[in-house]
């Protein structure tokens, strides 16, 4: 009798160890950075995709990191840091996905992977409201010179770098924060931005004084950045994001913060 008991007590003992099993070791063999947790660098200026709200990263992003770590059986953590930063981050294997409203480009995707793009962002030009320029075609016009403000290392800053600057038809101003050229450009430092649209559309908002030119300078895709040393880690989340595009959660998500016009 007591040793049915004990043999039952075992055959309970490694079936709920089974049981509980699989989660657990899906998670630990993703090899996260930290076991457990999947780390999310951004840049928390860059609304309505991660912003600081009461002391915390808000945003699309960070949502849909927090769906994709809940997929995995993670925890998410978020670490904040410069544009700059954030595929050196990735690819030194400090954080497991750059989510940052980043744009997939040839140059980036030499050092990092990328997922599958979860949403669309445009490249606008913002000016004061009595300014020259009325039309991106103003900033290619012959003898264009003029002083544009972009955040360091953004696709904004990339793209006007090799289209105008290196022509001879504008000086570039690189500002760390997005916020920071378009306060340049408040102040008369600058003659104008190039920046994604929704936060131009947050920062035209809240400064006052400014708009966005109705003609658009580039059309790109958004997707997270991750290493290209973790296959395992890369399919999992790659999956995961997938099947929150396809049920409508990254939908429901970015309409939260963006609400239809
Ligand atoms: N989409 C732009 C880029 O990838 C800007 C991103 C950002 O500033 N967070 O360069």
């Amino acid at each position: 009798m007591k040793k049915t008991i004990a043999l039952l007590l075992a055959l309970i003992l490694v079936l709920s160890l089974t049981a509980c099993g699989p989660k657990k070791d899906a998670a630990s063999s993703l090899n996260t950075t930290t076991p457990g947790v999947l780390t999310m660098a951004t840049n928390a200026a860059f609304p309505p995709y991660e912003y600081m709200e009461n002391g915390k990263i808000v945003g699309i992003d960070a949502e849909i990191a927090g769906a994709i770590a809940e997929k995995l059986g993670l925890e998410l953590q978020i670490d904040d840091m410069e544009f700059d930063s954030i595929t050196t981050a990735v690819q030194g294997g400090k954080a497991d996905i750059g989510l940052a409203g980043m744009t997939v480009t040839e140059e980036r995707k030499e050092a990092v992977d990328f997922t599958v793009s979860y949403a669309t962002g445009v490249q606008v030009v913002i000016v004061t409201e009595d300014s020259a320029i009325t039309s991106v075609d103003d900033l290619f016009a012959e003898g264009a010179n003029h002083v544009i403000g972009v955040q360091r290392n953004t696709t904004g800053d990339l793209y006007t770098t090799w289209d105008l600057e290196d022509e001879g038809l504008a000086t570039i101003n690189r500002y760390s924060k997005g916020v920071d050229a378009v306060q340049a450009l408040v102040t008369g430092k600058v003659d104008c931005v190039v920046i994604d649209n929704e936060p131009a559309k947050a920062f035209v908002a809240s400064i006052g004084g400014l708009k966005i030119l109705e003609t658009e300078y580039v059309l790109e895709d958004y997707a997270a950045a991750m290493s290209k040393d973790k296959p395992e880690l890369y399919e999992a989340v790659n999956k995961a994001l997938q099947e929150l595009i396809d049920d409508g959660t990254v939908q429901k998500i970015v309409d939260k913060y963006i609400p239809a016009e």
